[in-house]
């Protein structure tokens, strides 16, 4: 039997997928997705520079609130049931998978990849992706590893398969469903199933969700939202930080190899990426200020819901009508000095990012490993709210292990983790604040990225680990006086404030305020050490 037929009775065996009915394409490639997103899917182009622009519909975003994950004996005690992750009865989740699963069966043609989650063979995971939209297959088959000829004869059946219905709306009625959208995973089925939603982030991100259970749980490997890259000599960078706070942006370095951009694992043999792509943003992308990736939109990217010109289909990346959250997903080979395979031994430095629209967090600080730990469980950044509507205020974020919206467990079983895996291995620990300076949005301006860009130059030349530092006051952090490349009186936030000093003061000790009420939701779950290295009033 050829592997396209085992296919098909596996989809009709398993999910009564019926290849009578429906044209199944399994491993197609890029120019016969091309070729049907083309013909099939509104919103479909090719860009200028060869990349299929697509369009993702009502939601260009995630919808954390229509996450669910089954609740169910292998996995329910495990798992950290609040504020990110909601009950689904298994009952429920089949509901939802039969009206997916009817769909993909009136559909005349459905798309099926199989690739692999995690770069070391030791924990990988296979995955098959199953979808109506050759757009969300093509996004998977640059965001999964893309297995070999070789590994494709020996794949046999998938770990997890995804069922994406995205454009098909849930039932409301059914129990549980609060919206028309739904984005469910069931572990002990091994399945995620998506309807009413057409974002392709879903997928990626539930992936990686589905690796905050099964690495740390079936092989104490711990799971970590971050990008990675490695110097020529060997050492590790991981960097952590949430959306925005420049994880892609500051690891395309073309002094490093790229092992990844988003998620990675660390073992106890090391680092190793859980994807083969990247996810870019692509709002105010410009070839002089970001060359890899701005070079890395190409044949065979996906490019999400831009703008472009009608006639030459030159794409605007400073148009935000459609959304703020534009986005190319590319293959890593696409960056030119990315490490493949995507692994890595033990990091050396863990840089910890954050987009601070206050102003108050220093661009540079070393952290001692109780303050990495502390500031790793707060999880701190903040946004820019309405911008639309020309509301500047900004708006603190918590996310515990700058990821809480994709933690399985509770935040502090990978905090232990990290803090074992840190004094186990020497690791020097650093947070960047990529945000404001001289003042909150609005009064001081971003941090340029050439500045951050030196200031992760200092941390990888070691010029930072030898400076000259003082205290800054209030978060006990210690800052640099000086570095290469960046202006001395940015450094200390205190001294380049452009308000009144009370301002400065008042807007600091209310920022301290904020962590010290977030981190009581987890002062039973840590040592003294680590809370005393919080902000102190
Ligand atoms: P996500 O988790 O959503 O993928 P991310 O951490 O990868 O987010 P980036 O995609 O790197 O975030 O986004 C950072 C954005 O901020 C980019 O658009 C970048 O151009 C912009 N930026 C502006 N100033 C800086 C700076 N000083 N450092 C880093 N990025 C900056
Ligand atoms: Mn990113």
């Amino acid at each position: 039997m050829s592997t396209h037929t085992r296919v098909e009775e596996e989809l009709h065996d398993n999910a009564h997928i019926d290849y009578d009915r429906v044209t199944i394409q399994w491993q197609p490639s890029v120019p016969q997705l091309y070729e049907e997103a083309l013909k099939h899917e509104t919103g479909s182009a090719i860009s200028s520079t060869g990349a299929l622009i697509t369009a993702s519909g009502n939601k260009t975003g995630r919808s954390p609130k229509d996450k669910r994950l089954v609740d169910e004996p292998t996995s329910s005690s495990d798992i950290w049931w609040g504020p990110v992750n909601t009950k689904l009865p298994e009952h429920v989740f089949l509901i939802n998978r039969e009206r997916a699963v009817d769909y993909l069966n009136t559909r005349s043609h459905i798309y099926v990849f199989d690739g692999y989650a995690g770069w070391d063979p030791k924990y990988r995971i296979k995955v098959r992706v199953v979808a109506a939209r050759a757009y969300h297959v093509l996004f998977m088959r640059n965001m999964l590893i893309r297995p070999t000829e070789k590994e494709l004869e020996t794949y046999g059946s998938p770990d997890f398969t995804i069922y994406n219905a995205g454009a098909f709306p849930a039932n409301r009625y059914t129990t549980g469903m609060t919206s028309t959208t739904s984005v469910s995973i069931n572990f002990h089925m091994r399945e995620m199933v998506i309807l009413g939603t057409e974002y392709a982030g879903e997928m990626k991100k539930g992936i990686f969700t589905v690796m905050h259970y099964y690495m740390p749980v079936k092989h104490k490997v711990l799971s970590l939202h971050s990008s990675a890259n490695e110097g020529p000599n060997g050492d590790v960078s991981v960097f952590f930080g949430l959306s925005g706070t420049g994880k892609t942006t500051l690891s395309a370095d073309p002094k490093r190899y790229l092992i990844g951009d988003d998620e990675h694992c660390w073992s106890d043999d090391g680092i190793f990426n859980i994807e083969g792509g990247c996810y870019a943003k692509c709002i105010n992308l410009s070839a002089e200020k970001e060359p890899e990736i701005f070079n890395a939109i190409r044949f065979g990217s996906v490019l999400e819901n831009v703008v472009y010109d009608e006639k030459s289909r030159v794409v605007n990346y400073d148009d935000s009508t459609v959304t703020e959250n534009t986005r190319c997903a590319y293959p890593i080979e696409f960056i030119p000095n990315a490490k493949i395979p995507c692994t890595a031994g033990h990091p050396k430095n863990l840089i910890l990012l954050t987009c601070d629209a206050y102003g108050i967090l220093p661009p540079v600080s070393k952290l001692s490993s109780e303050q990495a730990m502390y500031h790793f469980i707060s999880g701190y950044t903040a946004k820019i709210a309405g911008t639309e509507e020309g509301v500047t205020e900004p708006e603190a974020t918590f996310s515990a292990c700058f990821g809480q919206p994709f933690l399985v467990l509770h935040p502090a079983r990978y905090a232990r983790m990290l803090a074992d895996k840190m004094e186990h291995h020497k690791v020097d620990a650093w947070l960047v604040n990529t945000g404001w300076n001289g003042g909150a949005y609005g009064v001081g301006e971003r941090i340029k990225l050439k500045y951050s860009r030196a200031i992760i130059d200092a941390i990888h030349s070691g010029e930072l680990a030898n400076a000259e530092f003082e205290n800054y006051d209030v978060f006990n952090l210690k800052v640099p006086k000086s570095l290469t490349g960046v202006p001395s009186e940015i450094l200390n936030p205190a001294k380049v404030w452009k308000g009144p000093e009370a301002e400065f003061i008042e807007s600091r000790k209310k920022l301290a305020q904020r962590f010290i009420h977030n981190f009581r939701n987890y002062e039973d779950q840590t040592t003294a050490e680590v809370i005393a290295a919080g902000p102190v009033l």
